[in-house]
């Protein structure tokens, strides 16, 4: 009888021996083993105009070299941004070519802590060397200015994904802030002939297409042309937090058939109902604020004091309605019971935004959401898929 109980507790710590590890270094095992892969930080537009340097430990910001490596990522995306006027009179693209520019400087000064990639062999062979691994996206189509031969020499250079549309539409796709928020704005709702163009390019070259930032009518229509897996780099769910720039049931339905990937996004406004509604309820506030001041006739120096303590009162009522990191594992929750653990991934947006969950603030949490992940029960397999996995197949099938 004893033997058997000595038999049964043998087999058991055998068959199940994570159970002799401690919670905490199953956690980082895990987080450790998996490739770790964010396809959207924004810190390379303070690089190129500010003269940021990630190389060292920032007090500000989200992301640094250090930081990252604390926080167990293996391949970051580097997003390459204008906004929708052209910084100088060389324009738009002009300006993706800094940034890129920008990109390599740094990695050139880092070799033993950064390595660019372009091909998903070197990204699966090179997550592994301890240095993160960088890639390029264009957050934006109207770097391209309306030109193939701008879109290939972007390629050329390293881009390996390009969202569509950014805020602003282009001649050839309208954005979701348009078709949402300003209609009027819009020349051609959804891809028109050269838009198709684009996308069937970007195929051909091997460059993924990203569909954040682009309305839905641009969406369905992509999903329609695109013969390759697309990727959502920075987009959350709709059904959670409904504003403009997260997707849709359908639209999440339409990702998994055709086999791409949405990476949530951190931002607490799209992750949050309650902090957007709290934010656009504030931002009215201040507006009729402003107006009433003018219409008293106050000094700019009294209407600019009372303007001041207004916005120290919203930033820490704000602050006090970020959403938990509890909230944020909500949105890959929602998509892994709508379609299955194949369609979700990691788009921070880090350095993008003025606003992240609580417990997130910055590079160095990732394992938090390894954690929780395992905490609500997902299988290692699964955690693996959805902390990077799902875009390697992604980027598998485009590079
Ligand atoms: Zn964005």
């Amino acid at each position: 009888m004893k033997k058997d109980w000595i038999k049964q507790v043998s087999i058991l710590l055998i068959t199940t021996g994570s159970w002799l590890i401690p919670y905490a270094q199953s956690v980082s095992r895990l987080h450790e083993k998996a490739i770790v892969v964010d396809t959207h930080n924004d810190c390379l537009t303070e690089l190129t105009l500010d003269g940021k340097d990630i190389s060292g430990h920032l007090s500000t910001g989200h992301s640094d070299l250090y930081r990252w490596k604390k926080g167990g990522l293996d391949v970051q995306f580097f997003s390459v941004w204008t906004d929708k006027t052209p910084r100088r009179p060389a324009g738009f693209f002009h300006d993706a070519l800094e940034e890129i520019d920008s990109l390599h400087r740094i990695i050139l000064r880092n070799p033993d802590r950064m390595t660019f990639a372009d091909t998903y062999r070197q990204v699966k062979k090179r997550s592994h060397q301890g240095k993160l691994v960088s890639l390029i996206g264009v957050e934006g189509g109207h770097m391209i200015e309306e030109d193939l031969g701008k879109l290939d020499s972007l390629y050329t250079l390293g881009m390996r994904y390009l969202t569509l549309t950014w805020n602003n539409s282009t001649s050839w796709a309208s954005s979701a802030m348009d078709e949402t928020n300003y209609p009027e704005r819009i020349k051609h709702k959804g891809l028109n002939d050269f838009g198709k163009q684009v996308v069937q390019r970007l195929n051909e070259l091997g460059v993924m297409v990203d569909l954040s930032h682009v309305g839905e009518q641009t969406f369905y229509d992509a999903i329609a042309v695109t013969t390759k897996p697309v990727i959502l780099s920075h987009s959350s769910v709709w059904s959670i937090c409904p504003v403009f720039r997260n997707v849709k049931d359908d639209q999440i339905r339409a990702v998994a058939k055709n086999g791409g990937v949405i990476c949530i996004n951190f931002y607490s406004g799209f992750i949050s109902k309650e902090y957007d509604q709290l934010q656009k309820r504030l931002f009215e506030r201040k507006d009729s604020l402003q107006g009433g001041l003018l219409a008293q006739g106050l000094p700019q120096s009294n209407r600019n004091q009372i303007m001041s303590a207004f916005d120290q009162t919203y930033d820490s009522l704000m602050n006090a309605a970020r959403p938990s990191l509890s909230q944020l594992v909500d949105h890959i929750d929602y998509i892994v019971k709508l379609v299955g653990d194949k369609y979700v991934g990691i788009g921070s947006d880090y350095d993008g935004v003025g606003s992240v969950p609580v417990g997130l603030e910055d590079v160095t949490t990732y394992p938090k959401i390894t954690e929780e992940l395992l905490r609500r029960g997902y299988s290692k397999k699964s955690i693996k898929r959805i902390l990077g996995g799902n875009v390697l197949r992604v980027m598998k099938a485009n590079f």
